[in-house]
């Protein structure tokens, strides 16, 4: 027989222990956490809809781990540290093996950046699969955060991991690029499993002034920071840290992926210039690659240099829900 509402939370959801600071996890009306002293709180939310942003037969583990990692993401790109999560899904059946994959994949990234479970809401739905994941964090009292508004006239730009993997593996998902040399393997894990910089957004706070993730691609998100902070940037094509894998496709299919594919997950920051050394020395330390991609100017347009060291404008061709066009 299938499991009923409650005893299907009690399986999948509840904890036996929930670590310190969370006072009454899942299991009461609401989750009740302690801030810790001399810090305040952090929220964001994603949604995840079947069809939109996932297929219906990705593998239940991976997309656990996604349902998390892009809200980790989020409070990376805050410099937060994650406190914990609720998590709103909507079953069009219970599968229970299903569900045991789905939680383990968004457990063991919660354990891994300490951020545990603690509430959410289980529901069933005749409109396919949905997920929508809150994270809590915190920041010092005496922080912001990186805000998108925080960019200055002559920051470098910076980017951490490479660029391009995920659109060019979505793209072969949904068979408009063919995979002659056999990469979706590798280029699917940066698409269904990306890793959130949750280390790197600490250690930015008061180095970095801006900072983003990168979920709907380099062009719409760092536009994001440049409107936000009403400034523009200058963008060396060059020195864009390409996925390794990239090379075995066209070149203007790679620049496209690269400059505007989403589903990334890498964190796009401004800092100041006398923060070079201190950043290339985190980049050994994280053992993640951290490139210097360009410079904010006050002109407040996105343009590109390209090979020749012309200055050419970068049409934002990101991803829009609402626009039509997009990855
Ligand atoms: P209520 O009716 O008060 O919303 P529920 O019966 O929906 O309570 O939930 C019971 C408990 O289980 C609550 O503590 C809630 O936070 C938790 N819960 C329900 N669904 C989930 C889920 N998907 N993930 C984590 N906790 C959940
Ligand atoms: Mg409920």
């Amino acid at each position: 027989m299938a499991l009923g509402e409650f005893s299907l939370i009690d399986r999948f959801f509840k904890r036996a222990a929930y670590p310190l600071g969370i006072d009454v996890g899942v299991g009461d009306d609401a989750a009740v956490m302690s801030v810790p002293a001399g810090h305040r709180l952090v929220a964001c939310k994603d949604v995840l809809v079947q069809g939109r942003h996932f297929f219906a037969d990705v593998s239940p583990h991976t997309l656990g781990h996604k349902s998390l990692a892009v809200n980790l993401s989020d409070l990376a790109a805050m410099g937060a540290t994650p406190l914990g999560c609720l998590l709103g899904i909507g079953l069009p059946t219970v599968n229970e093996t299903w569900l045991d994959s789905f939680v383990d994949g968004f457990s063991a990234l919660a354990q891994r950046y300490g951020c545990p479970l603690v509430g959410g809401d289980t529901v069933g739905s005749d409109q396919g699969l949905f997920i929508s994941v809150t994270a809590l964090g915190t920041l010092p009292d005496q922080q912001l955060g990186l805000l998108r508004s925080a960019a200055q006239v002559d920051d470098d730009i910076w980017v951490s991991g490479t660029l391009g993997a995920s659109d060019i593996a979505l793209r072969i998902m949904q068979g408009s690029v063919t995979d002659t040399r056999g990469q979706l393997v590798d280029l699917r894990t940066a698409l269904e499993c990306p890793e959130p910089r949750v280390a790197l957004g600490q250690r930015l706070l008061g180095l970095a002034h801006a900072a983003i993730d990168i979920s709907d691609g380099l062009s719409q998100d760092l536009s994001h920071i440049l409107k936000a902070s009403n400034v523009g940037a200058v963008i060396d094509i060059d020195c864009l840290p390409v996925h390794p894998q990239l090379d075995a496709f066209d070149a203007s299919l790679q620049q496209q992926a690269v400059l505007h594919g989403g589903d990334v997950y890498e964190l796009c920051f401004t800092a100041p210039v006398h923060a070079r050394e201190t950043i290339d020395q985190m980049s050994r330390e994280l053992d993640l690659p951290l490139t210097r991609i360009g410079q904010i100017c006050a002109e407040d347009q996105l343009r590109a240099r390209d090979h020749n060291g012309r200055l050419v404008d970068i049409v934002n061709r990101g991803f829009d829900h609402f626009s039509g066009g997009g990855a």
